[in-house]
């Protein structure tokens, strides 16, 4: 098995060989390397100390000299050379008590994640591979190193993570993985917003937004949105819809691009319709006020997630104007931009036909076309 690695990576690896170090790239690189897919970053672990990396190298960054990790920067790009680790007990669910340097590679490898991230390799020495991580990878499962049960324990975020790279992968889930989530998934409240965030926009950003499903059949979500479940349980008896408010949002995220702001618009959009459900004589269901009411719980989901200002407030403008109804002349076009606002109105337009994508056939051609000249006139004022 061959990586072609970066010529950086391969001079930071051969330095620290030459003095007497051992130094593998690990983790996320290899695995995506495997994968013919492109790393986002390379990271390298060594038997030498920080403050040994440091000595050999002209320009670092103490990056988290308390886990081991010191940056080397070459040419404006950076490249983080972490310590051989042992994580000592494990505090709260979601940090070691303390970390424990090592000289032994296996030891580092067993405390990753998961077997697909728990590789290593370079040059000399191959790929390193302990823990089947290359037969995981290529039937496609995310399992994690060890027991699953004592891993959660550890840290609850890995239980988001799995379903994370799940979805950024289209891979499964190893069963008993799975069921260690789902008897632990309480823990995830011990872990901070942040952390949770990072992970969920991975997730929903990827090509498998669906799996926010997952996310609920594991009891992830009741604990980290609870705000969603009631969705999965309103069905919507009307000409438009032919699946519950929760399945039909799952719906529109795979008619939408794979932009932040935009998924979680698609995932919030329709989160107020469960308290504004009614019912008429005829049996149609009604869910008047509800663009209101969703942009009013996505501010509070995101804000209580941390999110930044601008996506809140992006998010929340998009969720009150979706299902704003148009009559298509230029005139009107123009009233809608004005209140709707120009810089958000063709962000607007496409959540508005991802919406309609994923309702049922009904009045579903003409909506498009509607949505369609809108674009036309718009593009036509912008000009
Ligand atoms: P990405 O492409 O998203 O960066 P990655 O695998 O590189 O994926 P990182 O979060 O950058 O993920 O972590 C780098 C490596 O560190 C992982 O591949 C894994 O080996 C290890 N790791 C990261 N987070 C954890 C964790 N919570 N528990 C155990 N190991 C972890
Ligand atoms: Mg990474």
């Amino acid at each position: 098995m061959k990586i072609n690695l970066p010529n950086e990576v391969i001079s930071i690896i051969d330095q620290l060989q030459e003095s007497g170090y051992s130094a593998h790239v690990v983790g996320g690189c290899v695995r995506d390397s495997l994968l013919g897919r492109k790393p986002e970053d390379w990271d390298i672990t060594t038997s030498a100390k920080p403050e040994e990396v440091k000595k050999l190298f002209q320009k670092t960054i103490d990056t988290g000299l308390q886990h081991g990790t010191v940056t080397i920067l070459i040419d404006n790009k950076s490249y983080e050379v972490t310590t051989y680790r042992i994580d000592g007990k494990y505090l709260d669910n979601r940090r070691p008590e303390s970390v424990e340097y090592t000289q032994d590679l296996i030891e580092d490898l067993k405390r990753r994640d998961f077997t697909i991230n728990a590789m290593a390799y370079n040059n000399e020495d191959g790929l390193v591979d302990v823990f089947d991580g290359i037969k995981d990878l290529k039937e496609g499962i995310i399992k994690c190193v060890g027991n699953p049960i004592e891993r959660f324990n550890e840290d609850a975020l890995r239980m988001l993570r799995a379903i994370r790279f799940a979805a950024q992968l289209s891979f499964k889930i190893e069963q008993n993985t799975e069921i260690a989530i789902k008897k632990l998934s309480r823990n995830i409240n011990n872990i901070s917003a942040e952390r949770i965030l990072v992970e969920l926009t991975k997730l929903l950003i990827s090509n498998n937004p669906q799996l926010i499903k997952k996310l609920y059949e594991l009891n992830l979500l009741e604990n980290i949105i609870p705000e969603f479940l009631p969705c999965f349980e309103t069905e919507q008896e009307n000409p438009h819809h032919m699946y519950n408010v929760g399945d039909h949002t799952l719906k529109t995220l795979g008619y939408i691009e794979g932009d932040a702001i935009l998924r979680w618009t698609m995932l919030f959009h329709d989160i107020g319709k469960p308290a504004k459900k009614t019912t008429d004589k005829k049996g149609i269901a009604h869910f008047y006020g509800h663009a209101e009411e969703s942009s009013i719980l996505a501010e509070r989901i995101l804000k209580r997630l941390k999110a930044d200002n601008k996506t809140i407030t992006t998010v929340k403008r998009l969720i009150i104007h979706h299902d704003y109804r148009y009559k298509v002349s230029s005139k009107t076009v123009r009233k809608a931009i004005f209140k709707v606002g120009e810089d958000i109105f063709p962000l607007l337009l496409k959540v508005q036909k991802a919406d309609v994508m994923a309702q049922s056939e009904y009045m579903k051609e003409e909506k498009l076309l509607t949505i369609e000249k809108i674009n036309e006139i718009y593009k036509k004022i912008i000009e």
